[in-house]
């Protein structure tokens, strides 16, 4: 499909045509290639992108720069997002990054950096992480208030099932202490589980 100017803006010929060509680029201090779309010139052999081809240009580049990072892709932060029905303002405050940040990085033409990255992964996989760092910023966000309360009640309900094995297991001789670190455990799994999960 044609999505630029049916003409050479350099010669003015019709004959122009979309084409697949290899891009080298130096990240990391390594060569990579991307495969990329432009558009050339039959008569005089000009080579422009169009705008929705330098925008998939771009969305290539960072997505290939995610991947040799070892980067959570931009889907990857969507879908995280609304785990916790967060909006992306409610990310911008919680991670401490500026206004569009998120916005830019979900949206895939700019990567995150490394730090943020390692964040954005402890509280997908840890719903108490993701909860601290909205109270912290102070977010009011009744959708996110209620998976959080669905995730507590989902908790509570493994962590039940998972005390009551063990004081089965433990034939019920147990002293309070023993108790309390059944408890922490039973929850600690219960998270991990559910993490896992959501993984
Ligand atoms: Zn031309």
């Amino acid at each position: 499909m044609r999505d630029m100017n049916e003409i050479c803006t350099n010669c003015g010929s019709s004959a122009i045509f979309q084409q697949i060509a290899p891009f080298t680029f130096v990240h990391g201090g390594k060569e990579t290639t991307i495969d990329d779309e432009r558009t050339v010139c039959g008569t005089c052999g000009s080579i422009v992108y169009s705008g929705d081809q330098i925008s998939r240009h771009e969305l290539a580049v960072a997505a290939k720069i995610r991947e040799l990072d070892g980067l959570l892709s931009a889907e990857a932060l969507r879908r995280i997002r609304l785990k916790y029905a967060l909006r992306q303002t409610d990310l911008e405050a919680m991670l401490s990054i500026g206004p569009k940040t998120w916005t830019r990085w979900e949206r895939g033409k700019v990567p995150q950096n490394k730090a943020a990255d390692t964040l954005i992964r402890v509280l997908a996989t840890d719903p108490e992480v993701a909860r601290h760092l909205m109270m912290q910023a102070n977010i009011d966000n009744p959708a996110a208030d209620a998976v959080f309360a669905q995730i507590d009640e989902d908790t509570k309900r493994l962590a039940e099932a998972n005390l009551r094995a063990r004081i089965i297991a433990s034939g019920r001789n147990m002293d309070i202490a023993d108790m309390a670190q059944h408890a922490i455990n039973a929850v600690r799994e219960a998270r991990h589980e559910l993490g896992v999960q959501a993984a």
